[in-house]
């Protein structure tokens, strides 16, 4: 720990160190588990009933030290909504250290909300309830969605109270603590390669130090490739490609991460630090769950892609300055960001249509129905899956919404869209009673606001002209209609943890009952299994009392 001789958690500038040690602070209440995962438990080959034991809370909240192990925090910077922050570092998060499991595999554990560190600028170090249930519910979801995540072990309930000013408007309130234990091969960050960059001099040796290390480790087949910048540029290559898919996995699920600020980027390409995200109910290319980005949309749906290439940028431009790769093997490593997230992208909205290749006009034409209809995401897609393609219904060319012949291509929606707007009907029941008799399947249609229908009938009839075509590609695609629909249910899931589900089993633990968050859990373990048995409330759209600030909309002030 060159430069880094204190041990005690007192704030500071860290220089010519990339970690300081650091011990959890205890709370001096009683802590309780509120969740854990037998999934990840068995990762560490960790004994289920072992998370049941009271040392198992003492120590998972770090109230109690975990024997054997030295525990620290990391020091990094960062890119915060485009601005260079300088240091940040884990300012409440504290690794205790790795374990290596009967396979060889080594996994970091990493408390969230234990205190203090040297990075914890002008905050406590403390992690409120609903953050940390936010966190573990995502980081467990996440995996079972197939998304690279980091995990989480389990939620700790500290006892303590912590103060919080939700929206920033001086109303403090005093919220429950509680901690979590998340779980990855690594935590380290773009942010890690950037800060002794910003730095300058001497500094910059850490990078090759951390990307040696970084290499070594978690990319151990770059080992093969000759040392220097040969090696370096095809690990950002690998980080680049990781980091696309990734972006192409969320895009696909309507998953908008809410802060992608280059700190928050994982260099294993994982989902990591789940703040205010969301999982978009109704469709809207603007969506951001981030009320502190709601002016400037950096990190809305539709730019997440962006903005993510955009971190990956500044890797590169880090590894660049630090004299590790060449401009033209950055820029070419970069170029792969655009081809893994489209191929990673078009390929999930392929199978989310059923279709063995992706058809780029159909699912515009989608999108936009979608957008139009406010559609719910996640049910929207599903609903599709469960439409039969050769029923008579669709095929029927009366409707209550104008319809003005059958049309069988693409062009022929679009004029149908471009003609003048139809007047709004008398109900939203009425714009429901007409997309029956237009033939829209009643999963579908629950899947779609009745408002909008009502205001915009043509909408009605675009949906039927749409089902038509998407149809007709199935038809000529020719696949089993079993295996089509499995297809589409296996890249379109029927649970996510919605904003309002999360607010449910939040309300219930703050009030001392985890029951909620266990049955929550026990859904979003089997996302894209039908789950008849499951309670409709999670699988249905968010009751509109539910659609508020504080739900939908979240400050960082977690
Ligand atoms: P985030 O936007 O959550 O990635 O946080 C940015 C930086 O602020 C990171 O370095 C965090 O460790 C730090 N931070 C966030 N919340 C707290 C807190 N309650 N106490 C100390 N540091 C925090
Ligand atoms: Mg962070
Ligand atoms: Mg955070």
């Amino acid at each position: 720990l060159p430069g880094d001789k204190e041990t005690s958690n007192t704030l500071r500038q860290v220089e010519d160190a990339l970690y300081s040690l650091v011990q959890p602070t205890p709370t001096g209440s009683e802590p309780t588990t509120v969740a854990y995962s037998r999934d990840v438990a068995g990762l560490l080959d960790l004994d289920p009933a072992e998370c049941e034991r009271p040392e198992f809370a003492m120590v998972m909240s770090g109230a109690a030290p975990l024997p054997g192990s030295q525990s620290y925090a990391q020091c990094y910077g960062g890119h915060q909504f485009g601005s260079w922050a300088g240091q940040l570092g884990d300012g409440r998060a504290i690794t205790l250290g790795e374990v290596v499991n009967s396979q060889g595999q080594r996994w970091e554990l990493q408390l969230k909300g234990a205190g203090k560190t040297p990075y914890s600028r002008r905050a406590d170090g403390r992690a409120v309830m609903r953050s940390s249930i936010r966190e573990y519910v995502a980081s467990e979801a996440m995996e079972a969605l197939g998304v690279p995540t980091t995990r989480a072990l389990c939620c700790i309930a500290t006892g303590d109270g912590v103060y919080r000013d939700m929206f920033y408007n001086g109303n403090v309130k005093i919220e429950p603590g509680a901690v979590v234990c998340r779980v990855a091969p690594s935590f380290v960050r773009f942010g890690t390669f950037q800060l002794p960059v910003s730095r300058g001099g001497m500094q910059v040796g850490l990078v090759k130090l951390v990307a040696d290390y970084v290499i070594r480790h978690h990319y151990p087949h770059l080992m093969e490739v000759p040392e220097g910048s040969a090696r370096y540029a095809a690990w950002l290559r690998e980080v680049v490609e990781r980091t696309g898919r990734l972006a192409g996995l969320w895009q696909g699920l309507g998953f908008v991460h809410g802060v992608l600020n280059t700190d928050n980027m994982s260099i294993l390409g994982l989902t990591i630090d789940y703040g205010p995200y969301g999982f978009m109910d109704s469709f809207d290319p603007g969506f951001t769950p981030n009320m502190t980005d709601f002016q400037g949309r950096r990190y809305c749906y539709s730019n997440q892609p962006q903005a993510v290439q955009w971190n990956c940028v500044q890797l590169a431009n880090a590894l660049f300055s630090a004299n590790l790769v060449g401009k033209e093997e950055a820029e070419a490593a970069l170029a792969r960001y655009a081809e893994e997230l489209y191929s990673t992208y078009n390929g999930k909205m392929a199978a989310k249509l059923g279709l063995q290749s992706h058809d780029q006009a159909l699912t515009t034409e989608l999108l936009t129905l979608m957008a139009g209809s406010e559609a719910d995401w996640t049910n929207t897609f599903r609903a599709l899956a469960h439409i039969p393609s050769a029923d008579s219904s669709s095929s029927s060319s009366s409707s209550a919404a104008n319809n003005n012949g059958s049309s069988s291509s693409l062009a022929a929606a679009d004029q149908e869209q471009d003609e003048p707007n139809l007047p709004p009907l008398a109900s939203p029941e009425a714009a429901v009673a007409a997309a029956v008799a237009a033939g829209l399947p009643q999963r579908l249609i629950d899947a779609l606001s009745a408002e909008q229908l009502q205001q915009q009938p043509q909408l009605i009839e675009g949906w039927a002209a749409w089902l038509r075509v998407w149809k007709g590609r199935l038809a000529e695609e020719g696949l089993p209609e079993g295996q089509r629909m499995a297809m589409q249910a296996a890249a379109s899931p029927k649970f996510v943890p919605r904003q309002h589900l999360l607010q449910y089993a939040i309300e219930a633990a703050e009030a001392g009952d985890y029951s909620e968050l266990d049955r929550l859990m026990q859904v979003l373990e089997r996302p894209y299994d039908e789950q008849p048995e499951a309670d409709a409330k999670y699988s249905s759209k968010p009751p509109p009392e539910m659609v508020r600030p504080g739900v939908c909309v979240l400050s960082c002030s977690s």
